[in-house]
């Protein structure tokens, strides 16, 4: 039986190009000499995109492929993704939920405590040998903050869950509100953002929140006010955060995204009042190999006509008439 023909965007982890290639005829974009020459050849066969965030699947891309039926994402986020115009034309989109919601949590705990208590720096302190010279300057502390997550999805609950643990007050901003939480909702980022002092991202990417934490939202935090993102790049203004850190108008910031990864802004990686992680938010090898068996899944199962596992919400599985 021949296989059905799946473009692959960009490099993904051997063992999903592993399985994937006994189900489908798997084409390597990024292998493509001439990608034009490639992807022409290819348009009439491809049913399947088997898909990271390195190459956009955008309409101009997806458009080009009249028997594409589902595009399988690595990773929760999808904005790289145009799932609204994939719905419109029959294609569903999957990505990985919940399978790296604890680990996003404790990479964002972490990035916290780092960024409150300044432990990267402590060790960059030891290793220059200045604790020979003297202690460590007393920090700041998590004991006197109040939280405002921005995101209280799957991983933002994950992340609310353990800051309760900690004794830390939370409350939380989204489109709405949600009934079945303990926590205080604001309907305006900027309120919460005032009566909070760190604002702590776990929203998506794309239109809606684009830049969502401006030059409005950083004045309101105020100058005790700490950032913490593990959500997109894309939701914060970093123009307007650089110079509100330069201008001392907010304490600190722990980033693990950017706008413009894998490029992060030199103004921002010679200060020393923040800590920068490299998008490491789910990256270990459990929980990314939990989202790459994730990706075959939904592919296998689409294939066997049992529908795809994790549709996005823009492309529902059975489609809407
Ligand atoms: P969910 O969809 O479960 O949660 C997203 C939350 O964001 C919801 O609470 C939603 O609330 C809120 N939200 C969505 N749109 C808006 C908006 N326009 N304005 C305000 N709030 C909004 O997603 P997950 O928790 O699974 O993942 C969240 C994001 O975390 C991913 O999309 C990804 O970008 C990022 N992520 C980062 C990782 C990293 O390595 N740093 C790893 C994994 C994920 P409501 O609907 O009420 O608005």
């Amino acid at each position: 039986m021949t296989k059905p023909d799946l473009l692959m965007t960009g490099p993904m982890m051997q063992t999903i190009q592993d399985q994937i290639a006994q189900r489908f005829t798997v084409h390597k974009l990024w292998e493509a000499a001439d990608k034009e020459a490639f992807l022409r050849q290819l348009a009439p066969s491809v049913v399947a995109f088997a898909s990271g965030s390195h190459v956009p699947c955008d309409p101009a891309l997806m458009g080009r492929f009249p028997g594409l039926k589902i595009v399988s994402s690595f990773g929760v986020g999808y904005d790289h993704v145009d799932a609204a115009w994939a719905g419109q034309n029959g294609i569903v989109v999957t990505n990985t939920p919940d399978v790296l919601n604890e680990e996003v949590a404790d990479t964002a705990l972490g990035l916290l405590l780092c960024t409150m208590r300044q432990l990267p720096q402590t060790d960059r302190y030891l290793r220059a040998g200045k604790w020979l010279e003297k202690p460590y300057p007393l920090t700041g502390t998590l004991r006197d903050r109040k939280v405002g997550i921005l995101g209280l999805g799957r991983i933002g609950k994950a992340v609310a869950r353990r800051l309760e643990a900690f004794n830390v007050p939370i409350v939380y901003h989204g489109r709405s509100e949600q009934k079945d939480v303990p926590y205080r909702y604001y309907a305006s980022l900027v309120e919460m953002a005032r009566d909070v002092n760190v604002l702590l991202i776990v929203a998506p990417g794309g239109a809606a929140t684009n830049k969502i934490v401006n030059r409005e939202v950083l004045e309101a935090l105020g100058p005790d006010g700490v950032l913490i993102n593990v959500g997109r790049g894309s939701v914060v203004d970093e123009a307007a955060l650089v110079e509100a850190l330069k201008a001392k108008t907010i304490l600190s910031a722990g980033l693990d995204v950017f706008e413009d990864e894998p490029r992060v802004p030199a103004e921002l990686v010679a200060m020393d009042h923040v800590v920068l992680f490299p998008h490491v938010g789910s990256a270990s090898v459990y929980t990314r190999n939990a989202m790459a068996q994730l990706v075959v899944d939904n592919l296998v199962s689409w294939a066997d006509g049992k529908g795809p596992l994790t549709p996005v919400a823009e492309t529902p599985w059975p489609p809407r008439m």
